[in-house]
């Protein structure tokens, strides 16, 4: 058993007085404002005079903001959010520069997520209470689960989803511990189930889903034949949003438990690194698993892996994980999406899925054993691009939500 210290985020909801919700509320504006703001001079520096405007730049601009008449309200509000949300438009444009992550893009007052993030300098916290600048009273939490004990948050995140929900977010100070394993396991994002392991275990979609999709196809129906600006129109969004907010909520607790457990089992976890627009073009998989759901996996794998000591390789999307014969290596020509199973050359009956997830181990097993990873009668090696790459999870990402 090893113990191993990481940074970890604990979530709660908690319940604002009017008072709190609205400075709240105008500190999301002012955040929302601010990014925006910066993201617009820093796209017409460049775009006027190909210049990079930096971090230190768009921060000296908002003191000037500050200081204009026009926008004095911004001093209303807490200093350390919109600090904050520079640093994320910081982080924006690095992850664009490095080929990770599309043009940062404006956040809408209707679309974009409500949130503030608060570093120690813009709360107190003391006897597990915690008040954010520019309030009295501490936030009333409910505390669903205990925070690790003598844990003191470094960073604080308030946010508010579309079905009016608030949430605090604690960034703490945490022991992992973890006992050595053996295994070594393929992953397969499937077509009827939602994942297939190279053990020949499926994975289906999370219980209840299947009401949740039908309650809220229902509810968006109702939505459509609402008046607009109506007051029933507006009801009836409240509904959709906490039908949406439901199915999340399930489904992440789904893939914790799951995750966890793969974590737990395996020392090596290969997967394919799946974009999910090709796998949205065909309808019935898109109802299976949705571009949220693969990439929620995935970011939790990676996490939990990186915490766990463990291997977690991704294999390129161009390997033909499907018709390759898991038993003797043999290509087959074509496998239309409705073929579940066929039969081998060699003579064996291969499920389609739990074929792929094999390849997806053995691709992944070559990639640890010889580094490179590119078989010859694959049809990766043709491309003149490695089949496969070691993950590497990069000290600077965020940290998802427990
Ligand atoms: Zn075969």
């Amino acid at each position: 058993m090893t113990r191993r210290g990481v940074k970890r985020a604990f979530k709660y909801r908690f319940y604002p007085t009017p008072e709190q919700a609205g400075e709240l509320a105008r500190t999301f504006g002012c955040v929302r404002l601010v990014y925006n703001m910066a993201l617009g001079a820093r796209t017409e520096a460049w775009t006027l005079r190909r210049e990079r405007i930096n971090y230190n730049t768009t921060s000296a601009l908002l003191t000037g903001w500050k200081k204009s008449g026009e926008l004095a309200f911004l001093n209303e509000v807490s200093s350390v959010p919109l600090q904050q949300a520079l640093r994320h438009l910081q982080a924006a444009f690095t992850n664009f520069w490095a080929r990770r992550a599309r043009y940062p893009t404006f956040k809408s007052r209707k679309r974009s997520r409500r949130s503030a993030e608060y570093t120690t300098s813009a709360f107190r916290w003391r006897d597990g209470r915690l008040t954010l600048a520019k309030m009295t009273d501490s936030l009333d939490i409910v505390w669903s689960r205990p925070l690790p004990e003598g844990a003191s948050p470094s960073t604080v995140t308030v946010s508010q989803d579309a079905a009016g929900r608030w949430f605090v977010s604690l960034l703490c100070d945490d022991v992992i511990e973890t006992a050595p394993a053996s295994g070594a396991v393929g992953i397969d994002a499937g077509l009827d189930s939602l994942l297939t392991l190279s053990t020949g275990e499926k994975i289906v979609n999370p219980r209840h889903e299947r009401r949740d999709r039908a309650a809220l196809t229902r509810a968006q129906r109702n939505l459509a034949r609402k008046e607009k600006d109506s007051a029933n129109r507006a009801k009836a969004r409240t509904k959709v949003a906490r039908i949406h907010a439901r199915i999340a909520d399930r489904r992440r607790d789904y893939l914790h438990k799951l995750t966890t457990r793969l974590v737990r089992e395996n020392q090596t976890i290969v997967i394919e690194d799946l974009t999910v627009r090709n796998m949205l073009a065909n309808h019935h998989l898109a109802r299976a698993i949705s571009d949220a759901a693969w990439r929620q996996f995935r970011t939790l794998l990676e996490y939990k892996a990186d915490w766990h000591g463990r291997n977690l390789v991704v294999v390129d999307r161009w390997f033909p994980s499907s018709r390759l014969c898991s038993t003797c290596g043999a290509l087959a020509e074509r496998m239309p999406l409705n073929v579940r199973s066929w039969i081998c050359r060699c003579g064996t009956a291969q499920d389609r899925d739990v074929n792929a997830a094999r390849n997806v181990l053995a691709e992944g097993l070559s990639v640890i054993a010889c580094g490179g990873g590119v078989r010859p009668q694959r049809e990766s090696s043709r491309t003149g691009r490695s089949s496969a790459r070691q993950e590497n999870p990069r000290a600077t990402k965020g940290i998802p939500v427990l």
